[in-house]
């Protein structure tokens, strides 16, 4: 910050501009700040309305720089022509003062440049730990994991030596300020000897979608399990009921997990129920396709918009974990229901989504191998650059190691 926005010519335009560089310290607000430097307070009060067009002012963080432009006037105060900040690294807001005094606010994005980013690594305790010893961003962990979550429990099936290795995109500006992470474009998995590929590719339908080597989509139809990190307390089958004592059924699963914890939808749907039934306390099915539905009971409260008839996506949070009804403690009971009859949500096949096909599958088929050596290209300059790198006033900065433009 502190660098005047790009001018795009305009310098003659802005000549007889000051700028002062106010910056957001703790509990100010935009117009004590404004006012604060002299700005009148109207028009402190017309240009924040502006900006909020393109930015929420509650929004400012504390340090963040604000630069207010004045113009010299000769033989009068100085005046409160507009302001500029830039809320990210690809990003820039600015007001300015129009004729006739009203205020007017733009929002640029900057150009960002694409750059490709590879790391291999062996698993010693979690992969978070592992992808952090060798600079992949959490956010892409957490998308790798959300992309194996269809077949890997993350709680049960790493172990040491294990290892990952994945090829993402990253953004930056024209300065080299790491800007944001992009998706990623391949990853493998090997868990106990077994390797799991995947790649992400746009098929001519423009549908884009994570494919396994062979070309069939990862996504299965459902979720195996529909919450994160919890502990089967009960399967599906014959038990004796914890309250009433009997044997019974249990037509379901139980995962016990604390209140509040978020439940996904386990696949895409249409909400069928929703509200209090009974024994199932709060309770929501989702119908998936004419046979497959799924249903989720005890709940503490629902998800934000949930409603009968409402859709819902796979992976969106429907409601969190609680006790209502008739429960011990705070579980999710889990069904997955085929025709309207309670099935074994571990026995049920999950089909896959798709499997590419002739043409589009020989196309796919160029993009894997096309993958493949971008992966091995990224992951010998990401060792070089890492055995130059590690001497004294190195400035490369360790995240951006293995990346290249693409
Ligand atoms: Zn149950």
């Amino acid at each position: 910050m502190g660098e005047p926005l790009p001018d795009d010519g305009q310098t003659e335009l802005l000549a007889d501009i000051d700028r002062k560089v106010v910056e957001v310290g703790r509990g100010d607000t935009l117009l004590g700040l404004l006012v604060d430097a002299a700005v009148p307070r109207l028009d402190a009060h017309d240009a924040i309305e502006a900006l909020r067009s393109v930015f929420d002012p509650r929004r400012l963080q504390v340090g963040q720089e604000i630069a207010l432009l004045f113009q010299r006037e000769a033989g009068s105060d100085r005046r409160f022509v507009g302001l500029e900040l830039e809320p990210g690294v690809d990003r820039a807001v600015s007001v300015a003062r129009l004729e006739g005094d009203a205020y007017e606010a733009v929002s640029i994005d900057k150009e960002l440049q694409r750059r490709k980013a590879a790391a291999s690594a062996v698993i010693d305790s979690s992969l978070f730990e592992a992808g952090a010893s060798v600079g992949v961003p959490i956010p892409v962990m957490a998308a790798m994991i959300r992309a194996y979550s269809y077949d890997v429990d993350f709680q049960r099936d790493i172990q040491p030596g294990d290892e990952f290795q994945v090829m993402y995109e990253r953004y930056f500006t024209d300065s080299g300020a790491a800007a944001r992470d992009g998706d990623i474009l391949y990853a493998a998995l090997t868990l106990g000897g077994r390797r799991m590929e995947l790649y992400r590719y746009k098929t001519r339908d423009g549908v884009v979608d994570y494919f396994n080597r062979q070309g069939e989509s990862i996504r299965k139809a459902l979720l195996r399990t529909p919450i994160d990190g919890a502990r089967v307390s009960s399967k599906f089958g014959m038990r004796k009921h914890p309250v009433l004592g009997f044997s019974k059924m249990h037509a379901g699963m139980d995962f016990a997990a604390p209140s509040g914890t978020p439940i996904y939808a386990a696949g895409d749907g249409v909400v069928e129920e929703i509200g209090g039934k009974g024994s199932y306390g709060n309770y929501i099915r989702i119908k998936h396709n004419q046979q497959m539905a799924t249903a989720y009971a005890h709940l503490s409260k629902f998800g934000p918009d949930m409603r009968r008839g409402g859709r819902v996506k796979q992976g969106d949070i429907i409601g969190y974990v609680g006790s209502t009804g008739r429960s011990t403690g705070p579980h999710l009971h889990y069904e997955v229901l085929r025709n309207g009859r309670q099935v074994n949500p571990m026995s049920v096949d999950l089909p896959t989504g798709i499997a590419l096909q002739g043409a589009e599958l020989a196309a796919f088929r160029r993009h894997v191998d096309e993958s493949d050596r971008q992966f091995v290209a990224n992951l010998q300059s990401a060792a070089q650059v890492a055995q130059t790198a590690g001497g004294i006033g190195d400035d490369h900065p360790q995240s951006c190691r293995g990346e290249r433009s693409c």
